[in-house]
């Protein structure tokens, strides 16, 4: 559910919020980094760049995002 307000910054805090771990296709350079770390998360796609496989294991993930070295995985 979502509810207005004027204030718009605020609008985040309101809905029900599902954190999402997303992968930038264009900044992913394939080092294969938050597969080896998150294998359950992440695999390496057809064109060489990580894909997010399963939802399940964010804390993997947000380590992932810590390790990436082009900042291509968002977890929130
Ligand atoms: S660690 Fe970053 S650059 Fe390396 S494969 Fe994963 S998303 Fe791509």
């Amino acid at each position: 559910m979502l509810f207005y307000l004027k204030n718009h910054k605020h609008l985040k805090f309101l809905r029900n919020h599902t954190i999402m771990i997303k992968v930038n296709q264009e900044t992913c350079i394939g080092c294969g980094t938050c597969v080896a770390l998150c294998p359950q998360t992440f695999q390496l796609n057809d064109g060489g760049k990580s894909e997010v496989i399963s939802q399940d294991d964010t804390e993997c993930a947000k380590g992932a995002v810590a390790s990436c070295p082009v900042q291509a995985i968002t977890v929130e």
